[in-house]
């Protein structure tokens, strides 16, 4: 199998030949085409596997189509358990959408400018990549636009749990659009992730690796 078996756009198909990858890892190969066919997803993999893109690629592939909604909101949003994790996420963003010269990335982390992350929210953003305790306090601040988000990431669900997020990501969660979809990335999908996976997917497709 090659990248360009994925149906994924030219612009974002270049940026990973750039990239030096020639072949889909097993979690691309499943992940890219349910998630571009519009799937909710439970993955199961790890860090390593390739995970990052497996969801990258198919949010750039929708930020490359034109918006349906109107606004400055995020169409994508992307939540992880640390900062380093969510400036990797942003980092391999830009890399994949190298070619799209309009795509607009915003990190929110703990530890950085509150005034900074603000005056980034007051213009549009395509992929907001957050933690989910930052994400809140913008939240309450009334910063936050989802009227025209269209797909949301949870990676690392597991570790998000682990460290106490669970109320944020519920209220996260209700404030985005029920037609939103979902993809969930995990190194368990049992126990309370598992649960809490189902209640905020529809017909998800499993993936485990
Ligand atoms: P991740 O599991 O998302 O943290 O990715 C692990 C590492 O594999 C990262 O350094 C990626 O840049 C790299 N990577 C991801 N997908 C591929 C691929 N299809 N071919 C080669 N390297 C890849």
């Amino acid at each position: 199998m090659h990248f360009s078996d994925l149906g994924l756009p030219t612009i974002v198909a270049k940026a990973i030949e750039t990239a030096g990858y020639d072949t889909p890892t097993p979690v691309q190969a499943e992940a890219i085409p349910a998630a571009i066919a519009g799937r909710d997803l439970l993955v199961s993999a790890q860090t390593g596997s390739g995970k990052t893109a497996a969801f990258l690629l198919p949010a750039l592939t929708r930020v490359s189509e034109r918006s349906k909604g109107s606004g400055n909101g995020p169409r994508v949003l992307v939540l992880t358990p640390t900062r380093e994790l969510a400036q990797q996420v942003e980092k391999n963003a830009l890399v994949y959408g190298e070619g799209m010269r309009f795509l607009r990335t915003v990190t929110l982390v703990g530890g950085a400018s509150f005034g900074f992350q603000t005056r980034a929210l007051s213009r549009p953003v395509d992929i907001i990549v957050a933690t989910p305790g930052r994400l809140m306090d913008h939240m309450r601040s009334g910063r936050i636009d989802f009227s025209r988000l269209e797909m949301l990431v949870l990676d690392e669900a597991d570790r998000m749990l682990d460290m106490g997020f669970i109320e944020d990501i519920e209220t996260i969660v209700a404030a985005t659009p029920a037609e939103r979809q979902t993809l969930l990335f995990s190194a368990t999908l049992d126990g309370i992730v598992g649960k809490m996976a189902e209640r905020m997917t529809r017909d998800p497709q499993r993936i485990e690796i």
